[in-house]
C-alpha cells in the first residue's frame, strides 16, 4: 500500500516543535519544508492516513489512482518560480514527464477542438477554427499574459505584515485594471460577441470549477497562462510529491504525521500556543501554528468559538462559499497504455457552447445533464507507470455534482452507506462510463474495475465542509476579501495553501511560499534567495523558447 508519512504514535512526537502545520496539502508541505530547510523543527499534523492532501494517491483492486493531480503547467521549464520552488522543497528529487503538445481536447457539441502547447500553436490552431476572429484571439492571449504578468504584484500584499497586507488588499481596485475585478465573462464579451469562440477559450473551467459569468476573469486567466505552454505530469505519479518533499523536513528532526486529526487550535491572550489532538485530546505546542485545512474548516471549526467570533471571523467567513463539489470515477484496464491507445491529453466534454446556460440547466433540474465532464489517462502520462503496473492502465472520469445529491447519506461511515447509495452511485457511474466509450471505444471490453467518488468521500478524505474541491470559490466577490490573509489577526497563527492565493497545485504552492515569507519576516529573504539560486543560468535555447511559448 502506498502510503505518505508517519502514523502518529505520541512516543514519536516531540512535545514541542517550532513550527506545527495542519494538513498535508502541497501548502503546508511547502511551508513545512521551507521553514526546515531555514533549519526548523516543523510537525505537518495529517488527519488522513496518508499525507499530501490532494496531492495524495490510493490504491484498489490492483491500480493507483491520483485524486487531485491530473496536469500541471510551468514545471516543465527549469527557470520557472513553480518549478524553482519544487525543486527547493524535493531537494530536486521530483521529476516532471510533458504530456502531449496537444494538452487538452475539447468537444463541444460534436465539434472538437484541440489546446496546443505554445502561445503561437496555441493561436494559429483556435484561429483555424475562427479565422475571423483572428484579432480576438491575439487580444486574448495577450491578455492573459499581461494579467498574469501583474499578478506577484496583485498576492504582494500576502506576505506583507498583515494590517499592510490587508491595506494592500484593499486598495488593489485602485491599483490594477478593471479587468482584474470583472467575470469571465465580462471580459471575453469585450474581446468578442462570438458565443462559440468563448465557450472554446473558457473550456478549462472545470479547472476552477465555475462557469465564465460567475468565474473571475483573474483566476481564469492565471490557469490558462499556468497550461498554455503545456501540461506535466509526476513521473512516478503525485505520490511523489508527498515522498520527495517529507525527507526535507525530517532532515533537521521534523515529523509528517497520519492519522493525526488536529481537533482544536489552542490560544490564550489571542496567542496560538498549541493543538488539540482529536483522538484522544493530546496537546503538542509550538511557537506558531500553521493551519493547511482551508479558511472555512479553519475558522468554523479548528479555532474555538469563543476566539473566532469576538474576532469577527465567522462573519467574514460569511462573505465566501466554498467551491464545488465533484463526483469521480476511478478506473482500471486490462492491457498497457500504449496497446490500448490512450492519449496523453486530457478530454473535456461539453453539451453546448454557452458553460453559463448548461450549468444553470443542470443546477435547475434533478437530472444527471452534466455541463461537463472531465476524463484523464494518467498511466498514459506517467512514464514509470509500466514498471509498477505493467499491463494495466487507468482513467478518470469527473463530472460537477451537488452536496444536497448525498444529503440523505450525511453522516454515515464511508463504505458502509448502504445499497441505495451505491445504486445511486452506480447510476452516475453508467452515465461517465458511457460518456467515455463514446471517445474511446477500444476501453469498454478492457475495464477491470472502477469506484465512484462523492462529494461525501472527499469531505470524509479531507475533512473539509462538503466536499468542496477548490477551497473557496473563485468569484470576483472572493478577490475583495482583504482580509483573507496568511497572517491571522490571532497571533503566531497563519494560514498556508490554496485559499491564501488561488486554488491548483501551483496556487496552493505559492500560498505556501507567501505563508512561509510572512512567518519569517525579514529572514525571508533566505527563502527568495533559495529559490533564486534554484536555477541560475537560463541557456540561450531556453531563453529563447521563453519567448516564444
Ligand atoms: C478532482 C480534483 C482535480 C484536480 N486537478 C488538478 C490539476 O490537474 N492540477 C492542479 O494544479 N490542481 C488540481 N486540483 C487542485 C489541487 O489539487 C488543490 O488546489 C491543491 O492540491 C490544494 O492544496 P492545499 O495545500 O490547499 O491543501 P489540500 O490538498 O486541500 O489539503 C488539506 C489537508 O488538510 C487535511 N486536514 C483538514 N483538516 C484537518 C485537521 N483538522 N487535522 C489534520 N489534517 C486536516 C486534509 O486531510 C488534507 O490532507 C484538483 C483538485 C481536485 C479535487
Amino acid at each position: 500500500m502506498k502510503r505518505t508519512g508517519t502514523r502518529f504514535r505520541v512516543q514519536k512526537a516531540l512535545t514541542h516543535y517550532d513550527t506545527i502545520v495542519i494538513g498535508s496539502g502541497i501548502g503546508g508541505l511547502c511551508t513545512a519544508a521551507l521553514l526546515a530547510k531555514t533549519g526548523q523543527k516543523v510537525c505537518v499534523l495529517e488527519q488522513h492516513y496518508t499525507a499530501g492532501g490532494y496531492t495524495h494517491v490510493y490504491e484498489r483492486g490492483g491500480y493507483e489512482w491520483d485524486v487531485g493531480v491530473h496536469y500541471i503547467g510551468e514545471v516543465h521549464k527549469p527557470w520557472s518560480v513553480i518549478r524553482r520552488v519544487f525543486d527547493v522543497i524535493t531537494d530536486g528529487q521530483l521529476e516532471w514527464a510533458e504530456m502531449d503538445q496537444h494538452y487538452d481536447h475539447i468537444v463541444i457539441g460534436g465539434k472538437e477542438f484541440r489546446y496546443l502547447a505554445g502561445r503561437d500553436a496555441f493561436k494559429e490552431e483556435i484561429k483555424r477554427h475562427f479565422p475571423e476572429e483572428s484579432a480576438a484571439i491575439d487580444r486574448y492571449v495577450d491578455l492573459i499574459s499581461e494579467v498574469s504578468s501583474k499578478i506577484p504584484r496583485f498576492f504582494a500584499g500576502q506576505a506583507l505584515p498583515r494590517s499592510l497586507g490587508t491595506l494592500y488588499n484593499k486598495l488593489r481596485r485602485r491599483l490594477f485594471p478593471a479587468y482584474f475585478f470583472q467575470s469571465t465573462r465580462e471580459v471575453l464579451e469585450g474581446l468578442t460577441q462570438n458565443q462559440e469562440l468563448i465557450g472554446v477559450l473558457t473550456a478549462q473551467w472545470g479547472d476552477y470549477g465555475l462557469p465564465p459569468a460567475q468565474a473571475a476573469f483573474v483566476m481564469h486567466a492565471m490557469v490558462a497562462k499556468h497550461y498554455i505552454t503545456g501540461g506535466n505530469y509526476p513521473v512516478g505519479g503525485s505520490v511523489r510529491i508527498a515522498e520527495t518533499i517529507i525527507p526535507v523536513i525530517e532532515a533537521t528532526g521534523g515529523h509528517v504525521f497520519t492519522y493525526a486529526g488536529v481537533e482544536q487550535v489552542l490560544v490564550k491572550d489571542n496567542t496560538a500556543y498549541g493543538v488539540k489532538m482529536a483522538k484522544d485530546g493530546h496537546v503538542i505546542t509550538a511557537d506558531k501554528i500553521v493551519s493547511c485545512a482551508g479558511l472555512l474548516p479553519t475558522y468554523d471549526k479548528l479555532l474555538p468559538k469563543t476566539v473566532a467570533a469576538p474576532l469577527g471571523l465567522l462573519k467574514q467567513t460569511e462573505q465566501v462559499k466554498p467551491s464545488a463539489s465533484h463526483v469521480c470515477i476511478y478506473a482500471g484496464f486490462n492491457g498497457d497504455s500504449k496497446t490500448l491507445k490512450l492519449p496523453k491529453t486530457n478530454y473535456w466534454l461539453y453539451p453546448e457552447f454557452n458553460h453559463d446556460l448548461s450549468v444553470k440547466r443542470f443546477m435547475d433540474s434533478p437530472g444527471m445533464d452534466f455541463p461537463m465532464i472531465y476524463i484523464s489517462f494518467p498511466s498514459a502520462k506517467d512514464p514509470d507507470w509500466n514498471r509498477r503496473y505493467p499491463d494495466k492502465s487507468t482513467v478518470e472520469i469527473v463530472a460537477p455534482s451537488f452536496p444536497h445529491w448525498f444529503e440523505q447519506w450525511k453522516g454515515s461511515t464511508w463504505n458502509k452507506r448502504g445499497e441505495d447509495y451505491e445504486a445511486f452511485k452506480e447510476k452516475i457511474s453508467q452515465v461517465l462510463l458511457e460518456a467515455l466509450y463514446q471517445h474511446q471505444p477500444q476501453l469498454r471490453e478492457a475495464l477491470d474495475f472502477y469506484e465512484l467518488s462523492t462529494p461525501l468521500s472527499t469531505e470524509w478524505f479531507q475533512w473539509n465542509q462538503v466536499g468542496e474541491i477548490y477551497g473557496l470559490e473563485h468569484t470576483v466577490k472572493r478577490f475583495e476579501q482583504h482580509w483573507i490573509h496568511p497572517q491571522t489577526e490571532i497571533k503566531n497563527f497563519y494560514l498556508t495553501g490554496s485559499d491564501v492565493v488561488t486554488a491548483g497545485v501551483g496556487g496552493a504552492l505559492m500560498g505556501g511560499v507567501l505563508c512561509t515569507a510572512r512567518m519569517l519576516g525579514w529572514k525571508a529573504y533566505k527563502v527568495k534567495q533559495m529559490i533564486a539560486d534554484a536555477y541560475q543560468t537560463e541557456p540561450s535555447s531556453t531563453a529563447q523558447t521563453a519567448s516564444n511559448v
